[in-house]
């Protein structure tokens, strides 16, 4: 019988990628119904080299046990921690690794962001064990043991529930940005932290996956991830629209991103003219968003771009019409022109 609820815990160069632990807070939630051990699952090599402080958090918002996956074949998980920049080899890796240790331990979900990683490792373990996947979803709900997968359809149209009810596991991804990273409060846990330490916690297991595994350095693709906007990760997103009037319009967002800390985001409107590149697209068939600051510059607010920020802890709109339904959902709105505005605020930054 299939048992567990595993989480992906998709890090980079140690570095944890804030989505498992929404996707952890989410299964705390799920768990009221499903009441199964929830796990983190990490690919590793020999050691981790996350901090003991962040594997402590994946305990906070909802593991009960961390398992950390890693190659017997010394040389395979040598390349895998030389070439971690060589995505293309460490997704599949990561996919033989997941593969072997479902074939193991037979759990009941599993769940990744929706991440170009996620994207890539997903589809090739649920190919490989013939099981359904829903990509995309924003989101989830328990009927008795099956996990009601809910993601726009039809362009977006309408919103189809997705169940996978005769295969085991069901696996899905999930927009990052899409569930709230919550802590929860486990007494019983944090004692055991605090007795055993994260240790405690750590399950390891080592596959040896050289025998159907072959590697042809020749065809890798040299990919480096900082290079994506890591739009739903940040804490503070400018945004501008169509209300920009130009693609040099980004600069001055940029400007001001820069100086909050933030990253640039943009409304579909801007994207569909190809002022900027889809990976900052916010809204419903972009990036689901809730930063501490969202400042939407030049844009109206139609529902689907409202339906991607409106998790925001902070909205402030620049808009030069007062009626623009972005003001409704705005904790602070400034009506003019974002020409004027935009340089102004700047200069009292300075
Ligand atoms: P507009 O609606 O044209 O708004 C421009 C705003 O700028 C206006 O309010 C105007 O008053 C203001 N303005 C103009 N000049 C200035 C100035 N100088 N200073 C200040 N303000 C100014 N949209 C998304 O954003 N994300 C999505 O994921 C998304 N998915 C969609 C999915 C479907 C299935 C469909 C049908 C639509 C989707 N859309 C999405 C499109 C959405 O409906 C809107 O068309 C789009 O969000 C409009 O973009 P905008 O606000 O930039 O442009």
């Amino acid at each position: 019988m299939a048992n567990g609820i595993w989480i992906i815990t998709e890090n980079y160069r140690g570095l944890i990628n804030r989505v498992a632990y929404e996707l952890l807070s989410k299964s705390v939630d799920l768990n009221r119904e499903l009441n199964q051990k929830i796990t983190a699952v990490i690919f590793a090599n020999n050691d981790i080299n996350i901090s003991n402080k962040d594997l402590e958090d994946l305990i906070e918002y909802g593991a009960d046990e961390i398992l950390t996956l890693s190659c017997k074949d010394r040389a395979l998980g040598n390349i895998r921690s030389k070439i971690i920049s060589k995505k293309i080899i460490r997704d599949r890796v990561d996919a033989e690794l997941l593969f072997r240790a479902v074939l193991e331990y037979n759990p009941l979900i599993i769940l990744a962001g929706a991440t170009s990683y996620g994207r890539i490792l997903m589809p090739i373990v649920a190919s490989k064990i013939g099981t359904g996947l829903t990509a995309d979803c924003t989101g989830l709900r328990v009927e008795g043991e099956n996990l009601i997968q809910i993601r726009p359809a039809f362009g977006g149209n309408i919103m189809a529930s997705i169940e996978c009810s005769k295969k085991r596991p069901q696996m899905a991804t999930v927009r990052p940005g899409t569930f709230k990273a919550l802590k929860r409060n486990y007494k019983t846990l944090r004692d055991r932290l605090e007795k055993g330490g994260i240790r405690s916690f750590i399950i390891k297991r080592e596959y040896h996956i050289f025998d159907n595994y072959r590697i042809f350095p020749e065809i890798l693709e040299s990919y480096d991830e900082t290079r994506d906007v890591n739009i739903a990760n940040a804490d503070v997103i400018v945004a501008g629209g169509r209300g920009l009037g130009k693609p040099e319009g980004f600069e001055l967002l940029k400007e001001l991103a820069d100086k909050l800390g933030g990253v640039v985001g943009a409304s579909r409107g801007a994207v569909d003219l190809g002022w900027i590149d889809h990976s900052h697209q916010v809204g419903q068939t972009g990036h689901t968003v809730n930063p501490k600051l969202y400042v939407a510059c030049g844009i109206s607010g139609a529902i689907q771009h409202v339906a991607g920020m409106k998790g925001s802890d902070t909205i402030i709109a620049i808009n030069e019409d007062p009626e623009a339904p972005i003001f409704d959902i705005a904790d602070y709105g400034i009506v003019g022109d974002l020409y004027e505005i935009i340089p102004a605020v700047l200069n009292e930054l300075r």
